[in-house]
């Protein structure tokens, strides 16, 4: 199936659950059988079914079974939240001691995990210039045990070479885990550049309309889990071959860290992938309209658009993105000041923490979601003062010009 079919139909078969047109919400906690045997054989593996509903739900499971077709993956697992998948899977892959290789202008709360939270348990996070490939060689060392880029960082909104990054961690031989958040598999699947592991925070783009909080992980099939470097996981890949690592997540860590999907969350998830994909389009559509537009007023100090010819990212979006730049631009006007004053001018847009809705949606990054990181880092992550973060919606453009250009006016007059 194509991309767009797929989103509508995977994960729901001809006739399944008796015929309905969606998949439906199985508000369950658990699953009963008739038998004290059927139930030891779920429980063994030896037998397919529902246990509990931190570990499996026929609706996450529909979820999953969506995401991991649409990211071309082996599997899926669903979870509470982005934060909640990306914490599942580095702490089913590092021990203390151990090394991480980030780069800077990435999610701040992934930047708080790495650098406050997994430090308290002796893991140690690099980070590193994404603009450079060389520098995640030259960062490798026996003790690294991923490297976790986001294919469009936010809200740097760098596009990292994730076909070179994968070369370099193939040689190594450790996982590339990647955030496909911001970029969606619409817009670019890193299975195909070499990635070994996708991340999503499906509160975003893939749920579309701002209605929950969601995670998924899915495991590409590039990693060679029965030849790779975690012992624990290498022991299982004799029995679930490739599967090893989902396994090992599904049923020990995810299981014990208990950051599981709601399953009535994962009906909205499911509901917002059917329009991913003209969403992503009319996202993309918008976007490159006003980063054009922010591009050509005298009084914007910085535009930073994937799109913009001459920018940083733009020959990574042309090879790797296939020439879409996503919903997300960040701009300046100068000051903080400013920032503050444009923001409050606006009629249309929304001040949130949040990208990915059909609502377009501002925020002032350095007095919100990096409000506590002190000034030295985040001018080290790429995050400027007087910078206005804009995750473009799927309103009529007309309306979003117009809200910017009066709301730059207001800002400018004195
Ligand atoms: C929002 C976001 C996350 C975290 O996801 P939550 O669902 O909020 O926990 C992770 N990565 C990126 C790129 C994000 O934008």
């Amino acid at each position: 199936m194509n991309f767009d079919t797929s989103a509508i139909h995977s994960g729901l078969a001809q006739g399944q659950f008796a015929g309905a047109s969606t998949v439906p919400i199985f508000q369950s906690a658990a699953h009963s059988y008739k038998s004290a045997q059927e139930l030891a054989d779920v429980f063994a593996g030896a037998a397919p079914g529902h246990i509990y509903a931190r570990i499996t739900n026929p609706t996450n499971f529909a979820l999953e079974k969506r995401l991991a077709d649409l990211e071309d993956g082996i599997g899926a697992i669903a979870a509470a939240s982005g934060m909640a998948a990306i914490s599942s899977v580095v702490l089913g892959l590092v021990r203390a001691g151990d090394e991480i290789i980030t780069t800077n202008g990435i999610f701040g709360g992934t930047v708080s995990l790495f650098a406050n939270t997994l430090s308290r348990f002796g893991i140690v996070t690099k980070f590193i210039d994404p603009r450079d490939a060389d520098n995640f060689k030259n960062a490798i060392t026996a003790k690294t045990k991923l490297i976790f880029v986001e294919s469009l960082s936010n809200p740097a909104l760098f596009i990292p070479d994730i076909s070179e990054i994968a070369k370099t961690a193939k040689s190594a031989n450790i996982p590339l885990v990647v955030d496909n958040t911001a970029a969606t598999p619409y817009i670019f699947m890193p299975g195909d550049f070499g990635a070994s592991i996708v991340v999503h925070s499906t509160s975003k783009f893939i749920n579309g309309h701002g209605t929950a909080i969601g995670g998924a992980i899915i495991d590409t099939g590039n990693y060679d889990w029965l030849n790779g470097i975690f012992d624990d996981i290498r022991d299982k890949a004799g029995k679930a071959g490739n599967f090893a690592f989902l396994s090992h997540l599904r049923n020990l860590i995810c299981r014990d860290l208990g950051g599981c999907a709601s399953p009535f969350t994962s009906f909205l998830m499911l509901q917002g992938l059917e329009t991913l994909g003209i969403r992503m389009e009319k996202h993309c559509d918008n976007a490159r309209k006003l980063a054009d537009f922010l591009n050509q007023c005298d009084d914007v100090a910085m535009v930073n658009y994937p799109g913009l010819a001459g920018n940083a990212s733009f020959e990574t979006a042309n090879r790797l993105f296939g020439g879409r730049y996503g919903s997300l631009l960040t701009f300046g006007l100068g000051s903080r000041e400013k920032a503050f004053k444009f923001i409050d001018s606006l009629t249309l847009a929304k001040n949130l923490a949040n990208i990915g809705d059909a609502k377009t949606v501002v925020i002032h990054p350095a007095s919100t979601i990096f409000h506590e990181f002190s000034d030295e880092k985040r001018i080290e992550l790429g995050i400027a003062d007087d910078m206005i973060r804009v995750s473009v919606g799927i309103e009529n453009y007309d309306d979003i010009k117009e809200d910017f250009k009066n709301a730059i006016e207001k800002t400018l007059r004195r």
